[in-house]
């Protein structure tokens, strides 16, 4: 029988390789319901097209014109703005793929978590913003959450739920990104083109400067948190370069397991797509014999302070990883227009949440999505503040 699926973010790194695994798998094992991006409308009709989606919805409507004149007559339903998006996730479907990026996801995604069928999440920020209002949602709809970035992937792949306090620690590896072995001076006059230069994952462009700054490995810390239900001492981040081992988990008895595989996403998407079955992906095998060297090394959390701004937002708790990811998001941009150095990233992300400690806005916890959506809006508006100053 063949499943029904939705992708959130289609014409993204994620997105894309989704569907390129649909492309490849047995014809009639996916059926494709709805599809969505944000204004690459050329794209998404594209797409909608070639796999026969009932619903696209393009989030930005400026370019709904390309759109419509390329599904005149196909029957395919389209649909327009933030509301557009909702909508196509409120459609029934077997697996969602959750792969818009930033805090955008949030409301689709928990669009689709009420349907309580499979979700894929790529989309760490909408768990790092809402927290335990997203997980709340999840028990409440009895939705089966897949993760898909890799390293929670990697995680739910060994991690042994029967007996919890059997885990000893979670450990989380990171490649170091483009600037690991990068001198704090150089750092000063790095570009947007050196941090977009990641060695060795391929992804979009906000997650690439993320990695890049570490801010990604702590947006991941907080996920990891909230997914596995851990503190932020039972976390520990490992940098390992050539991202083979793509995370570990420690048991009290000394073993540790870890997942291992190519740095290809296609990898966690298929595990996710198939769950609990598993599904062919062509992705380059590990030849042993070859693989030289694993290396893993401390992180230096003074070259990257985003390591030391995410735990603490972690500990801290309630709105403070939602300010921090808006200052983020917005920091980043900025970094991406030539209006920031990358310095000033994290430097932005640290005055907006001392900002936001003064307006008392930090330790509060998020009671509602509208609160969550209501603080995300008030860090950027602080952040752009401090950016502009
Ligand atoms: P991307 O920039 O390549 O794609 C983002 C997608 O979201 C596009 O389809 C875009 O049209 C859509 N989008 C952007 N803004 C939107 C908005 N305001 N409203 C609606 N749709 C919008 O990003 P990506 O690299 O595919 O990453 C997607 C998510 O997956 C991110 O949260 C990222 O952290 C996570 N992730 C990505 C990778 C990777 O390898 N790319 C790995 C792990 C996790
Ligand atoms: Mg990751």
């Amino acid at each position: 029988m063949s499943r029904k699926i939705s992708i959130l973010g289609a014409t993204g790194s994620i997105g894309l390789s989704t569907l390129d695994l649909v492309r490849r798998a047995a014809p009639g094992a996916f059926d494709v319901v709805a599809l969505t991006a944000n204004s690459s409308a050329e794209q998404l009709g594209d797409l909608a097209l070639e796999f026969g989606a009932s619903i696209v919805a393009l989030a930005d409507p400026a370019n709904v014109k390309v759109l419509e004149a390329k599904l005149t007559g196909s029957g395919i339903e389209i649909v327009t703005g933030p509301e557009g998006v909702i909508e196509a996730a409120n459609r029934s479907a077997d697996f969602c793929m959750a792969a818009i990026v930033g805090a955008a996801g949030l409301a689709p995604t928990l669009k689709a978590v009420e349907q309580g069928a499979h979700l894929g999440l790529a989309n760490k920020e909408c768990l790092v913003c809402a927290g335990s209002l997203f997980t709340d949602a999840v028990k409440k709809s009895g939705a089966t959450l897949l993760p898909v970035d890799s390293e929670h992937n990697a995680i739910f792949q060994v991690l042994e739920t029967r007996q919890p306090e059997a885990v000893r620690r979670i450990i989380l590896t990171a490649s170091g990104g483009p600037f690991r072995t990068t001198p704090y001076e150089t750092l000063k006059t790095v570009t947007r083109e050196d941090a977009l230069n990641h060695p060795v994952w391929s992804m979009g462009a906000k997650i690439s400067i993320d990695s890049a700054t570490l801010f990604n490995k702590g947006l991941e810390l907080i996920e990891a948190s909230y997914l596995f239900d851990r503190s932020s001492a039972q976390i520990d981040i490992i940098i390992h370069p050539q991202s083979v081992v793509h995370s570990m988990v420690e048991y009290i008895d000394g073993s540790v397991l870890a997942q291992l595989g190519s740095p290809d996403m296609r990898t966690p998407i298929a595990y996710a797509l198939a769950w609990p079955d598993r599904m062919n992906a062509p992705v380059e095998r590990l030849d042993f014999a070859k693989t030289t060297k694993l290396e893993f090394e401390a992180p230096d959390e003074t070259r990257f302070p985003a390591l030391r701004l995410s735990r603490a937002a972690l500990e801290t708790g309630g709105h403070a990883p939602n300010i921090m990811n808006a200052a983020n998001e917005i920091a980043v941009e900025a970094f991406l227009d030539n209006r920031l150095s990358y310095l000033g990233i994290a430097q932005t992300v640290e005055a907006t949440l001392i900002a936001a400690e003064s307006a008392q806005t930090l330790s509060h916890s998020p009671d509602s999505v509208a609160n969550v959506i209501e603080i995300d809006a008030l860090a950027r508006r602080l952040a752009r503040e401090i950016i502009a100053s």
